[in-house]
């Protein structure tokens, strides 16, 4: 038997990570007068309950991006801040049984009350690949019937807990169209989602629009935020929960010039991580230690952008 409930574990000074059965970390933030909570998972577990029995302020929920293992469980909430984007570009989806129409139709199938425990091993599957360490079944589904109020918010919006801690949104779209990531001058910490980890993606724009966004987050670095904590901390099946390596957002950066270099691609069948037997035909960009993995070849630039490299 393996886990069935979200680990929780404290990263800095009244910060919580909580991890959703090794598929997604969710954040939760106190200040001296508010809490943020960042990201509100699939719905493999009571997440308000576990919010509230962190914090007794009162408290905002932020949603970096709107995909199934970031607002599933967002009618466990009476409002959520997101990306207008995220809502109203919501790109048409097929999810194997289902097709979805895009806007809040896919919304509404992603936080759906009859929800099952298929897109835990699609994810599982996916990304994880570690089938002993969690083991949930169906009793732990909970979903939330809450009529949500969804609050747009923009790049340069703040987050003020009290105490010096101010969390700002940024955009950095590309994984999806209106995906933000938070930072936390009061700890020094990025929470970026999935917008600058192996799965950060390049659709909706262009490469060279995709170097802007990646130069602008690592010149806050040092600065702004020292650590950078991400959607997924468990890609590979482990307990550990450390902040991502900044030179991962540097090789994107430099995987994204390569690309705009003309330094080419190759599409090789790779393997997923801990599931050695499956292979899928990915493209490449860029060379060295670091590359961008996607299915289809980002533009590299607009029409009506420069052609340099940033
Ligand atoms: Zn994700």
């Amino acid at each position: 038997m393996g886990l069935t409930k979200p680990l929780i574990h404290e990263i800095a000074r009244k910060t919580w990570l909580i991890n959703e059965l090794g598929c997604n970390n969710m954040y939760v933030l106190e200040g001296t007068e508010r809490s943020l909570v960042v990201d509100a998972g699939m719905g493999y577990c009571n997440f308000r309950e576990i919010v509230e029995s962190l914090t007794d302020k009162p408290y905002d929920v932020v949603i970096t991006h709107a995909h199934p293992d970031h607002i599933g469980m967002m009618h466990q909430f009476e409002r959520i801040y997101i990306n207008r984007k995220e809502i109203e570009e919501a790109p048409p989806r097929n999810w194997g049984k289902v097709t979805t129409k895009g806007g809040m139709d896919t919304i509404n199938w992603l936080t759906r009350k009859d929800f099952d425990m298929d897109e835990f091993y699609m994810n599982n599957n996916t990304h994880i690949g570690n089938w002993e360490v969690w083991t949930p079944d169906e009793s732990v589904i909970c979903r939330g019937d809450l009529d949500t109020e969804i609050c747009y918010i923009q790049e340069g919006d703040t987050f003020d807990l009290g105490g010096g801690r101010l969390v700002t949104a940024y955009d950095l779209p590309g994984h999806s169209p209106g995906h933000m990531y938070f930072v936390d001058e009061g700890e020094k910490i990025a929470f970026t989602g999935d917008c600058v980890n192996f799965n950060n993606g390049t659709r909706f724009h262009s490469a060279y629009r995709h170097c802007l966004y990646l130069l602008k987050f690592l010149s806050m670095y040092g600065t702004k935020y020292d650590r950078i904590f991400t959607g997924h901390q468990t890609y590979a099946g482990r307990l550990s929960f450390k902040s991502q390596d900044i030179r991962t957002v540097e090789g994107l950066l430099e995987a994204h010039r390569a690309y705009l270099k003309g330094e080419g691609y190759t599409i090789e069948m790779r393997s997923r991580a801990l599931h050695p037997d499956v292979f899928n035909p990915t493209m490449c960009y860029g060379e060295g230690p670091y590359h961008i993995e996607v299915n289809e070849p980002p533009c590299k630039w607009a029409d009506d952008e420069p052609h340099i490299i940033p």
